[in-house]
């Protein structure tokens, strides 16, 4: 019987470097899998459909709610975002691992679902580098960087809701601590049963 794969879920607010780690983290982890969004937003300079998000119309976005394709969908900063469901069940059920970078309201829809995911909040060192990381990027206007930085004090309170904090002082180093979390969740007992009962009726076998 294959092992379900885990499903991580990382938010915390916009210029925290989220994707940067996620980077790392799919580099050196070859069972860690990416869900790739589809949002209403525009692509970024850069962005590539397909490769960071599925970049969709409102319609598309719709029709995808009203068909239950999503596994959970939010709008953050005026623009929809949500989860294609089946990308993520055909993996976890092939014991593959899946990050989700998403929002809180998203992360809250998931966790109802999958209680048994990992929830991670990356931190920045601080509001004054956060500011400076989101302007430093240049790929938003000056209003939607006031609406994100806006948002990030109510988003911070919500962080309780999350299973572990990361701060992101160094991008290495907070891979290297989300790396030791997955590992340490693939160790837990619960998520070994099936692999402890083989184990002790082989003994059980052994000892007859
Ligand atoms: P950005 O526009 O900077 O790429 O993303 C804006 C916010 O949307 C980020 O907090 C990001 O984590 C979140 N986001 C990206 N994809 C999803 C998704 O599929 N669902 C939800 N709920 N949020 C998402």
């Amino acid at each position: 019987m294959t092992q379900q794969g885990i499903l991580i879920v990382l938010s915390g607010p916009s210029g925290t470097g989220k994707g940067t780690i996620c980077r790392e983290l799919l580099r050196n982890d070859p069972n860690l899998n990416y869900s790739i969004s589809a949002t209403t937003r525009l692509p970024r300079a850069g962005e590539v459909n397909g490769v960071n998000y599925w970049f969709v119309s409102r319609e598309k976005f719709q029709a995808m709610i009203e068909n239950d394709e999503l596994l959970e969908w939010a709008e953050v900063y005026g623009n929809f975002y949500g989860t294609p469901r089946r990308y993520v069940m055909d993996l976890l059920s092939s014991g593959k691992d899946v990050v989700l970078e998403i929002d809180i309201q998203g992360a809250l829809q998931i966790k109802k679902k999958f209680p048994q995911g990992v929830f991670i909040y990356i931190l920045p060192p601080s509001l004054d580098e956060l500011a400076e990381r989101i302007h430093k990027r240049g790929t938003d206007s000056a209003e939607a960087i006031k609406q994100r930085l806006s948002c990030v004090t109510a988003e911070l309170s919500c962080a309780y809701n999350y299973h572990y904090f990361v701060v992101n002082d160094e991008v290495d180093r907070a891979v290297q601590k989300i790396a030791a979390i997955i590992t340490a969740e693939k160790c837990r007992v619960e998520r070994n049963n099936g692999l402890i009962d083989s184990i002790c009726q082989t003994s059980r076998r052994a000892a007859k």
